[in-house]
C-alpha cells in the first residue's frame, strides 16, 4: 500500500473502474489515482490489469487488479465484497466497459446482438446492483458518492447497422436518468457521459464492412478524441463539489458534426 497523498483533490475516495483494461477505461483509472483516489481495476484480461495496477502502484497510487466478466452478476457481486474488504467502501463506480458490434438487421447477428445486450445493458446493471449499496453507504458516510455511467452519443443519434448498440446506449442514459431520480435524495450523484467518436480498441471488434469503412472515414476526416479526454470529463464529475451533480456530459471531437 502506498501512501495517500491528502492534498490531492480525489484524496479518500475508492473508485471501481470497469472496462479498465483499455481504452477510456484505463485512461480514467490512471488520472483517478493520480488525482488521488484509490482504485480497483474490472475487466476480464487480468495481465493488463495487473500491468495496469503496477503501473499505478510505481506512480505512489493505490490500486487493485479484479479480473472479472461484468456479464456474470455472481463473480461481480464477490469483487463488490473484495473492494469493500481490502479497499474500503465504493464511492465512485466508473460504470464502462461496453462493445460495439454494428451488423445489418436483414442479415440477422443474433450472437452480435446478444453480447451487446449482455454487456452494455446486463452488465452495467450488475454492477449497478453489486455496487450500489457501497454508495449509498458512502454518501451517508463522507457527503458525497458517484454514479458515472458510460453512455454515448449513439444514445440519440441515429447510424446505418448500429441499431442494437445505440439501443443498448439509449437504455443506459435513460436508466442513468431515472436511477438519479431514485439515489440522489441519498447523496449519490448520477451522470451519464456520453462521447462521440474515441480513439479505443472499441472499433477493433466491428466486424461490418459498411461500418468500418464509416468508422475509417471518420478517423480520416477530424482528429477524433483520446481516451485521456474521457479521463479528464470523468474527474471534472467526481471533483466537482458535494451539491453539484451534472447528470449528462456529451464530449465531442470538435470535427465531428
Ligand atoms: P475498449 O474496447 O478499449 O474498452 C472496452 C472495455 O470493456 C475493455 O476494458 C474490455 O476489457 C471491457 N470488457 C469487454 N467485455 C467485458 C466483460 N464481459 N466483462 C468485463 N469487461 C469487459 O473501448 P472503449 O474504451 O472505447 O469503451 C469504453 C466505453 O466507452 C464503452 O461502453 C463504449 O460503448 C463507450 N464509448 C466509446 C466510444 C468510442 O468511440 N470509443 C464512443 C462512445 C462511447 P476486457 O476485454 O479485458 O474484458
Amino acid at each position: 500500500m502506498s501512501t495517500v497523498n491528502t492534498t490531492l483533490p480525489l484524496a479518500n475516495r475508492v473508485a471501481v473502474i470497469t472496462g479498465a483494461s483499455s481504452g477510456i477505461g484505463e485512461a480514467t483509472a490512471e488520472l483517478l489515482a493520480d488525482r488521488g483516489a484509490t482504485v480497483a481495476l474490472l475487466a476480464r484480461r487480468a495481465d493488463r490489469l495487473n500491468a495496469l495496477a503496477a503501473r499505478i502502484e510505481q506512480r505512489g497510487g493505490t490500486a487493485l487488479a479484479l479480473p472479472v466478466d461484468v456479464t456474470d452478476a455472481d463473480a461481480l457481486k464477490a469483487a463488490a465484497e473484495r473492494v469493500a474488504t481490502e479497499l474500503g467502501t465504493a464511492d465512485l463506480l466508473f460504470n464502462n466497459a461496453g462493445v460495439m458490434l454494428p451488423s445489418p438487421v436483414n442479415e440477422p447477428r443474433f450472437d452480435l446482438w446478444q453480447r451487446q445486450i449482455d454487456l452494455n445493458i446486463t452488465g452495467l446493471m450488475n454492477a449497478i446492483g453489486a455496487f450500489t449499496p457501497q454508495l449509498i453507504k458512502a454518501a451517508a458516510d463522507k457527503g458525497v458518492a458517484d454514479l458515472i455511467n458510460t453512455s454515448s452519443i449513439a444514445a440519440t443519434g441515429v447510424f446505418q447497422n448500429f441499431a442494437v448498440y445505440t439501443g443498448s446506449k439509449a437504455f443506459v442514459s435513460h436508466a442513468t436518468r431515472n436511477l438519479r431520480a431514485e439515489l440522489s435524495p441519498q447523496r449519490v450523484r448520477v451522470a451519464a457521459i456520453q462521447p462521440g467518436i474515441v480513439m479505443t480498441e472499441l472499433g477493433d471488434h466491428v466486424t461490418d464492412e459498411a461500418a468500418l469503412a464509416w468508422l475509417d472515414a471518420e478517423r480520416a476526416a477530424y482528429e477524433v478524441l483520446e481516451s485521456a479526454d474521457i479521463a479528464e470529463a470523468v474527474a471534472f464529475l467526481a471533483q466537482q463539489p458535494a451539491r453539484v451533480n451534472i447528470p449528462e456530459l456529451t464530449v465531442m471531437p470538435t470535427g465531428q458534426v
